[in-house]
């Protein structure tokens, strides 16, 4: 088989990061982690699926990741690879900045005089996360909630936000002052203050929002902290802003009722916060918000914590509105569709029970799995089986880009 060497770009993944092989050879025809240099020869690599063997051209040298990752495309890499490289490159504080918590968990959190503090950030890309011709209310609205979810996660109050606006110069005034009432809206309802920001001219629309926050004295939720034995379960219904989307994309013909219902899971989020709190103080120590979808998010959590978890899928919560208009694929969406915004977590039984009393009908709680001493997630099927489902998840590089 002849391959093009041009072709052939090198690039080290670190062992961490929990990638198969330490160092992996891309090129067009190979999916990036299916080849590997072989360890007793430096000058040349086989692809792990096809056996095709390759040779290093001359000038490569020994391969160091600094001099070597750059040959990736960041969709090869993907946003969590991404993250792990990057964190590498920034300083992660000393002593004098009191981390608690760093990159990688829905906030970072350091101690300041008076409390835990917390700060996280998101964007809102115009044809990455929304398209033109959404309301302008309900994209200042969802920009905000997506960060007070963040908070929410940690079990925090968020208290000051920051917005940064990104806007072609022909956008319309009232377009703009529809998007802050938007975000006022929801920051009043939480009584979050919004004190600054920034705006520039783009040729799209960007909407970035920084919250910051203050943790509570009984502590934080973090993703780290699930334990074998652990519940696992989830607040209020998943899959109905992926239901949304798809209803949208594929002008599905709903009923005005699930119409409604969808487009407010999909545009105006509410953030889970007092529930988030509430957890905290009845001593749920692990948390995350379903952000990029249930299964690529509980793995999040199994990942920080070293642990596994089986969910039982007909377990999942799924709204009879998007049951009825999805029928079989409602629960795959409610699988992996992420941006729902509900609060996953992980607890004792009975501190379980106490959460689904003190949250009441307002906020229903279902469990639906279980920490293990495993590695990853396990989706069981009625039968007690594993139960097969296509897409982990969203990553922005590999599958929104
Ligand atoms: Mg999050």
């Amino acid at each position: 088989m002849e391959r093009d060497e041009a072709t052939l770009r090198i690039f080290v993944i670190p062992e961490e990061w929990g990638l198969k092989g330490v160092e992996t050879v891309s090129m067009k025809q190979v999916h990036p982690l299916d080849a590997r240099l072989r360890e007793d020869d430096r000058e040349s690599c086989e692809s792990v699926r096809t056996g095709v063997r390759l040779r290093r051209t001359g000038g490569w040298g020994c391969p160091r990741v600094s001099s070597i990752i750059w040959a990736m495309k960041v969709s090869e890499l993907g946003e969590f690879g991404l993250i792990g490289l990057l964190a590498r490159i920034v300083p992660q504080g000393g002593p004098e900045h009191r981390m608690l918590l760093g990159i990688g968990d829905d906030a970072a959190a350091w101690q300041g005089d008076d409390s835990t503090v917390l700060a996280t950030t998101d964007a809102m890309v115009e044809g990455v996360h929304f398209t033109g011709g959404t309301p302008w209310w309900q994209l200042g609205w969802k920009a905000l909630a997506v960060n007070l979810s963040d908070i929410a996660a940690m079990g925090g109050v968020p208290t000051h936000a920051l917005v940064n606006l990104s806007l072609p110069g022909d956008t319309e005034v009232e377009d703009v002052k529809q998007l802050y009432r938007g975000l006022a809206d929801l920051a009043g309802r939480h009584q979050v203050a919004i004190v600054g920001g920034n705006i520039t001219r783009a040729p799209l629309i960007m909407i970035t929002v920084t919250v910051i926050g203050r943790g509570l004295v009984e502590g934080l939720l973090m993703r780290s902290r699930a334990v074998p034995g652990d519940l696992v379960a989830v607040t209020g219904y998943l899959g109905a802003a992926a239901a949304g989307l798809r209803a949208l994309s594929e002008k599905i013909d709903v009923s005005p009722q699930a119409a409604a219902y969808l487009n407010k899971a999909r545009l105006q989020p509410q953030p889970r916060i007092a529930e988030g709190q509430l957890m905290v103080k009845l001593g749920v120590r692990a948390a995350i918000d379903v952000s990029d979808g249930l299964l690529a998010d509980l793995g999040h959590v199994c990942k920080a914590s070293n642990v596994g978890a089986t969910v039982r899928a007909e377990a999942v919560p799924v709204h009879p509105l998007v049951e009825g208009v999805f029928r079989n694929d409602a629960r795959r969406l409610a699988l992996t569709g992420g941006e729902d915004y509900e609060l996953l977590f992980t607890a004792s039984q009975r501190v379980m029970e106490e959460v689904r009393a003190a949250l009441g009908a307002e906020c229903p709680v279902t469990v639906i799995g279980e920490i293990t001493h495993g590695t990853g997630v396990v989706l069981l099927g009625e039968d007690g089986k594993p139960y097969h489902i296509d897409g982990p998840g969203w990553d922005h590089f590999r599958k929104g880009g």
